[in-house]
């Protein structure tokens, strides 16, 4: 039950062209979810007239958006023709930009990329977006099947505000109001979302995560890597706060003295204790008479702790001990049904799984539901599949 809002409700009345709105977005789920479906399959389960679902059917397969695939069983009579997602057709453009790189790529509407780039990242603003301009531009040329259904997505490591589409704020590089959003927009006329990566990659779960992930309604998801940062997903949807400012617990206090300074210069932050950054301080303080490796990465620590290295393994798990106790915090104040973590501690998960399980299972009163506390199911890159999924999320989701 929401409430009405008079300013906004201009854009809700319901006329003809919102209703068929609304019904081409539940047709494009049901075939979405339901694939290979017939027409006559979603008019019976939508209860839609049989011709306005041909219409609408029509106008999606125009739009490059969906595809006939051969016939289905016949109830008597002509065979029914089978719809489902066109594969292979660019729909969104992703940009993916972390404190180390900045990823460009191309996908159709099922998520799956079908073109990408990866360039270093510079701290030089105006630099990096010179080269993704003329990276976008070479990509937009090699597809010449770009319909005017494509758009593109943004996913920063800061503030970005999703409805100016500003990035308000980067603290990696300490860029303020970055108008990458609308260079873009101007310089190819796209549509284009942006938003914080740890934001980008909720709306990526709850759309693209695996069939678990997709059935939760109320989730936080944990994006652990230089920082820390989560996205809220409330009632099926985002919740992004005052201008996309709301997640930002990375710099909720969780001890003192952590290993690394948080970048927002404190050492009592969640993401202090417990970033990529924190564990990899960690092992170079217990090895103790060894020399650490020179510019040891976390994948490097992690392969380690797999193979059983002692103090890899013990860094790592003091870092899931402060993970836990931040998780637990999350739990105690929003009681989601589960708690869905990314970034490269997935790939050291049955080293960690234990340490945080025994750790939330704490903060859980007895007579309270007991939430997930499980890896992203997004894959290698999911602040790409995040800046993605700002553009294909928006062509299912309802509008309200
Ligand atoms: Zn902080």
């Amino acid at each position: 039950m929401k409430r009405i809002y008079l300013q906004k409700a201009k854009d809700q009345i319901a006329r003809p062209a919102t209703i068929r709105d609304i019904n081409r977005r539940i047709v494009l789920n049901y075939i979405r979810e339901r694939a290979p479906i017939s027409r006559a399959d979603i008019a019976r389960e939508t209860e839609l007239q049989r011709s306005s679902v041909s219409s609408i059917v029509d106008g999606l397969q125009e739009a490059g958006l969906i595809e006939e695939i051969g016939s289905g069983q016949s109830s008597g009579g002509r065979k029914p023709t089978l719809l489902r997602i066109k594969s292979g057709n660019p729909v969104a453009l992703g940009i993916d930009v972390t404190p180390r790189c900045v990823t460009i790529a191309v996908a159709d509407l099922a998520g799956k990329v079908v073109d990408s780039e990866e360039i270093p990242i510079s701290p030089d603003r105006d630099f990096i977006k010179s080269q993704i301009i003329s990276i976008v531009s070479e990509m937009i040329a090699r597809h010449p099947n770009i319909t005017d259904e494509f758009e593109a997505g943004i996913s920063v490591p800061g503030i970005a505000d999703h409805a100016t589409g500003e990035a308000v704020y980067i603290p990696y590089f300490q860029w303020g109001n970055w108008n990458i959003a609308e260079t873009i927009a101007k310089e190819f006329g796209l549509a284009v979302t942006i938003d914080n990566d740890a934001n980008a990659v909720a709306l990526a779960e709850l759309w693209f995560g695996n069939e678990k992930i997709r059935k939760y309604k109320n989730f936080i998801t944990v994006l652990v890597s230089e920082g820390i940062g989560t996205g809220i997903v409330f009632d099926g949807q985002v919740y992004r706060g005052e201008r996309g400012a709301a997640g930002e617990f990375g710099h909720m206090i969780v001890g003192s003295e952590a290993p690394v300074q948080c970048s927002c210069g404190n050492y009592d932050c969640w993401e202090a204790h417990a970033s990529e950054k924190a564990t990899i301080a960690r092992y170079y303080r217990l090895l103790n008479s060894h020399l650490p490796p020179a510019g040891m990465s976390i994948t490097q620590l992690i392969g380690l702790a797999n193979i059983g290295e002692e103090q890899a393994l013990e860094a790592l798990k003091e870092t899931a001990r402060y993970l836990g106790i931040g998780i637990s915090n999350l739990i105690l104040g929003f009681s989601p049904q589960a708690i869905v973590i990314s970034g490269s501690i997935v790939h050291a998960w049955n080293l960690v799984a234990d340490e945080l399980q025994a750790i939330t299972e704490k903060s859980v009163r007895h007579d309270l539901p007991k939430p997930d506390v499980i890896p992203s199911s997004l894959g290698e890159n999911p602040t790409l599949m995040g800046a993605l999924s700002l553009v294909l999320a928006r062509k299912f989701a309802s509008a309200s």
